[in-house]
């Protein structure tokens, strides 16, 4: 068995590489939302969600709380870009083709992970209390998010969620092979817009928005209650494949339980 070498393990560690990535993943979200702004119904979206959140961070608990993440986040960052990502980039030449199948290969492994995560650690299950509903019910005291509650956060939850996602990439890596410098970039900003528009709200649900409204109203769905459904992130496709798609009513398998209880009949498992 070959072991690895000291040498060997840091010639592997491409921290400027992964610097760029950070700085790229950085600066095209950055212009990525002024670009935004030039679109009438995405600057009415960002408008309505400023002034909702202007409204929340009057209030001296919730700034707290979002003072409290930023300056974790710093630290989460520093090890996603440090330990996970260098080992896990890569400038070779790789067929164009790569890239999509890669982009697309993380972010359904990852949702994959996440929904675990969220449906048996972070809520209620039908057959035991969800261990770490303590840290995750604080994302849930909002009950009528806005883009920027995806950080309305317990730092534990922001060190769990962004650990998964790093976690996937590394293990990816591992029987993939590295990743292109383009597919890490794509897939962070896919990752960070996509939870930002499933806690934004959102008022147009005509084409070709259809898809953003509707990721927004599920999520929001997840939010009104404790018990709501909805637990994937990314894409709604476990949900709908595990039977935990919530339209407005809550778990459907979590309601079922219930209900079979309150009549006396043995819960399904
Ligand atoms: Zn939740
Ligand atoms: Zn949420």
């Amino acid at each position: 068995m070959h072991v690895l070498t000291f040498a060997e393990l840091f010639a592997s560690w491409h921290i400027g590489l992964s610097v760029a990535a950070a700085a790229a993943i950085f600066t095209l979200t950055f212009v990525g939302n002024k670009a935004a702004a030039f679109i009438p119904v995405l600057k009415e979206a960002q408008q309505l969600n400023k002034t909702a959140f202007a409204e929340k961070m009057a209030k001296p608990a919730y700034a707290a709380n979002q003072a409290w993440n930023r300056k974790w986040s710093g630290l989460f960052i520093l090890v996603v870009f440090g330990v996970f990502v260098p080992f896990s980039i890569t400038l070779e030449p790789q067929p164009w083709w790569r890239v999509p199948v890669d982009c697309f290969v993380i972010l359904m492994v990852y949702d994959f992970v996440y929904y675990l995560t969220h449906r048996f650690t972070f809520h209620d299950t039908e057959w035991y209390e969800g261990p770490l509903k303590w840290m995750h019910a604080i994302h849930h005291r909002q009950h009528n998010p806005v883009k920027w509650d995806g950080s309305y956060i317990h730092p534990l939850e922001v060190a769990i969620g962004l650990g998964l996602y790093a976690m996937t990439i590394f293990v990816l890596a591992r029987f993939m092979g590295p990743f292109h410098f383009v597919t890490i970039v794509v897939t962070f900003i896919a990752f960070g817009a996509i939870n930002n528009q499933n806690h934004a709200r959102w008022t147009v649900d005509r084409f070709p928005f259809r898809s953003w409204a509707y990721a927004s109203r599920m999520h929001h769905f997840h939010h009104v209650r404790f018990t709501g459904g909805n637990y994937a992130t990314i894409t709604l496709l476990y949900d709908w494949l595990f039977g935990t798609l919530d339209n407005g009513e809550g778990d459907p398998r979590l309601k079922r339980h219930k209900g079979a209880k309150a009549s006396g009949v043995a819960s399904e498992a």
